[in-house]
């Protein structure tokens, strides 16, 4: 679906997947002018499929048009567009246990503009692929290693919404991170460099005893939606969980650190190295607490448990 700024998108079409036509001056080409959302459709035993808060990404997407001058479609065209095109992909979606359709919607300044400024037309469209793990590892332990000289976002920047610059800037450390034989980059805050902000594409937990403790949302890493349900599966199970700063040596001192994001769920972390050293956690199998809340968010998800918070939509 498409349109000017300062006007409302009027209701999309569906398109069979292709390129898609931009001038050379799109905004999005020229300046970044980007968003994107990520959220997944699981077929459940009896054959419906299954969105998980798709309204959380549609909120995500308004508030990110916001910080990027961008018009965005209401939550409804958002939740009817994502419903539409997962239906009409009904046959790509993988069996259930065995998978997920990923739903990639992506809103762009696409109108021509040379000078920099907000693009004067704009196109929101959503593809999608079938998907199985984002790590190799799948549930097994990632390595992560804490950068150091590079990071991800700085206060006041556009760190807290999913740009698509936020994404180019991570490219550099975490190619050199894979190179190293590592699963991912943990960034810290650009400041103090010290705190914990997150992983390239996750959020990240750090557990100690009964305490669950995250980096708190304050503009600079992107507020997961996994992260926000694993905080209230976490606290229905009777952990305490704080929002704040975290510090790299409240990292280094944990029992178990976990990752959270649509594309991995959950990813527990077996080893983090920082400045050369390597720290490992639960002899790096899986940490009784990612395995926990691993098996109650992907129930959830799945719908093998009974959706007591209302967070999933049936579509059929
Ligand atoms: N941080 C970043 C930078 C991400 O790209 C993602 C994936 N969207 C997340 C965290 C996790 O967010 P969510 O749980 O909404 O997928």
């Amino acid at each position: 679906m498409k349109c000017s700024q300062g006007e409302n998108f009027s209701n999309g079409e569906l398109h069979r997947f292709g390129n898609i036509e931009l001038s050379p001056s799109a905004g999005i080409l020229n300046y970044g002018q980007g968003l994107f959302e990520g959220l997944k459709a699981y077929r459940k035993h009896d054959g419906n499929i299954l969105l998980f808060r798709p309204k959380e990404n549609a909120f995500r997407l308004r508030t990110g048009a916001e910080r990027m001058c961008m018009p965005s479609p209401s939550v409804e065209q958002f939740l009817e567009a994502v419903k539409l095109t997962v239906l009409a992909n009904e046959r790509w979606i993988p069996p259930p246990g065995k998978g997920s359709l990923y739903i990639r919607p992506l809103l762009m300044g696409s109108g021509a503009v040379l000078g920099l400024a907000p693009a004067p037309e704009y196109t929101f469209l959503i593809y999608v692929s079938p998907v199985g793990n984002y790590f190799k590892e799948g549930l097994a332990p990632i390595n992560l290693i804490v950068e150091t000289e590079m990071h991800r976002a700085t206060p006041g920047g556009t760190g807290g919404v999913k740009t698509i610059g936020n994404y180019a800037a991570v490219l550099k450390a975490q190619s050199a991170a894979k190179a190293k034989g590592f699963s991912d980059v943990l960034y810290l805050d650009s400041v103090h460099k010290r705190y914990l902000e997150e992983v390239s594409s996750c959020n990240v937990f750090v557990v100690k005893g009964n305490v669950i403790s995250t980096p708190a949302i304050k503009g600079t890493i992107l507020p997961g939606i996994t992260r926000k349900s694993i905080i209230d599966v976490a606290r229905s199970q009777g952990f305490q969980v704080e929002e704040r700063f975290v510090t790299v040596d409240e990292l280094l001192d944990a029992d178990e650190v976990f990752c959270t994001g649509t594309a991995v769920v959950i990813s527990p972390v077996g080893s983090i190295t920082y400045l050369g050293k390597r720290v490992t956690y639960g002899s790096e199998g899986v940490g009784v607490v990612s395995q926990q809340l691993y098996s109650s968010l992907t129930s959830l998800q799945m719908g093998r448990a009974e959706d007591k918070m209302g967070w999933i939509v049936e579509l059929k």
